[in-house]
């Protein structure tokens, strides 16, 4: 029976992860997989984390199944954190259903989105995720591109950006990057973001966004005001939150759907429609990474300790940003401006395999570069290449 199958194309990154592993000179450089790593290259275990599985080691009394629903306390905690005093939330008119990481949580908020409207198509800004494209042609849904980024500039084409909300269709889902676009680093001012959002209402289109990096670039609630302002302007969205990146998570698959709808009844109808879905693609969520997050986020010293080392890690982000802006290096000088984990380098496909082949230095298939891969001890070497590359 599976004789004849044909397995898509593994994911470009996943390509890149492979041939990394695949070479043994120990002077190899991982700039691929967006995980953060601290000065000495690791990925680390945040210390208010430990310090709340401690706890949580402790105090657990059981594993019974949370419900599809997942734990309520942790996703208001969550929400309460990024989007303080939300009148949305006093309204009761949200929703929240606990997720596998922020790509469960995208792939049931499309499920959502395309059962209220199945003709709705998914507006998507090039380049993105790679991910996202694929996520919801599994949903069902179809998606519109148009051009998010001006790599002349390093910047959001925020024209092109408009233009794709003005020929949307009403009930069309816009996908937007909460902060720290992946792969571009390109954010909007508050400014654009306060134009869109009047921009969305008038056309009558869904909001969906990504919030995968709160508090690696500007800081918690500053990462998540872009949001806020489509959460205070429009009178519904839909908003896929990951906690993998802010709290260091990745496997354990922590992240939150929130629904906004125009009343509470609505709310609730969206949830009942969530909690269903979820039921049929994971029944449950995992427990121990939001277990983590809600007795973080509920301890005034462990929250402060896990702000505190979340700051070191945006200004640890910000310092190589500087570095790389003032190398002098074609393409470079808008990093400083840009935010997040990501960087484009405006290498070719054959660069990039030279990058790969000579220097053992690994990024992206489209150039996209994980910033946080760079430190003391590798970036002169990493500079060095780009400048073998950019004179051959
Ligand atoms: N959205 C974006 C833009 C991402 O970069 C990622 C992770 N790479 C995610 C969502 C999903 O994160 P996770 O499922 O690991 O929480």
């Amino acid at each position: 029976m599976f004789e004849t199958m044909r397995p898509p194309a593994p994911d470009s990154l996943m390509e890149v992860g492979r041939l990394f592993r695949a070479d043994m000179r120990d002077e190899k450089i991982d700039l691929g997989v967006g995980t953060y790593r601290d000065g000495e290259g690791r990925i680390k275990i945040m210390a208010a984390v430990k310090q709340a599985e401690e706890r949580q080691l402790k105090s657990q009394m059981g594993k019974g199944y949370l419900g599809p629903g997942g734990d309520q306390l942790y996703c208001e905690r969550l929400m309460e954190a990024l989007f303080p005093d939300l009148p949305a939330m006093a309204d009761r008119r949200l929703s929240f259903v606990q997720t596998p990481g922020g790509t469960g949580a995208y792939r049931l908020g499309l499920e959502l989105a395309a059962f209220r409207s199945p003709a709705s198509r998914l507006i998507v800004g090039a380049p993105t995720w790679p991910n996202h494209i694929p996520v919801a042609e599994r949903a069902g849904l179809r998606s519109v591109t148009y051009r998010h980024y001006d790599p002349a500039t390093g910047t959001v084409d925020f024209d092109a950006m408009m233009e794709a909300v003005s020929d949307a269709r009403p009930g069309d889902l816009f996908l937007l990057h909460g902060c720290c676009h992946n792969p571009t680093g390109a954010a909007l001012s508050p400014a654009q973001w306060a134009e869109l959002a009047d921009a969305l209402l008038e056309a009558k289109l869904l909001p969906l966004i990504d919030l995968a990096y709160a508090g690696m670039a500007r800081g918690l609630v500053e990462d998540a005001a872009g949001t806020r302002r489509l959460l205070d302007r429009l009178p519904e969205a839909i908003i896929a939150i990951s906690c993998s990146k802010s709290f260091g998570l990745y496997s354990e698959r922590t992240g939150m759907l929130a629904v906004m709808a125009a009343s509470p009844s609505a709310a609730d109808a969206c949830r009942l429609t969530a909690e269903t879905f979820a039921r049929s693609l994971w029944s449950n969520p995992p427990d121990h990474g939001a277990a983590i997050v809600r007795t973080i986020l509920g301890d005034e010293g462990m929250r402060a300790n896990w702000l505190a080392e979340l700051d070191a890690m945006r200004h640890r982000l910000a310092g190589i940003r500087s570095r790389l802006a003032a190398s002098g290096l074609p393409g470079t000088e808008p990093i400083a401006a840009q935010e997040g984990l990501f960087a484009m380098m405006p290498f070719d496909s054959g660069q990039i395999a030279a990058m790969r082949e000579k220097h053992a230095v690994y990024m992206d298939m489209s150039g996209r570069i994980n910033i946080a891969g760079l430190n003391a001890g590798n970036i002169d070497r990493f500079l060095h290449a780009c400048r073998d590359m950019s004179h051959p």
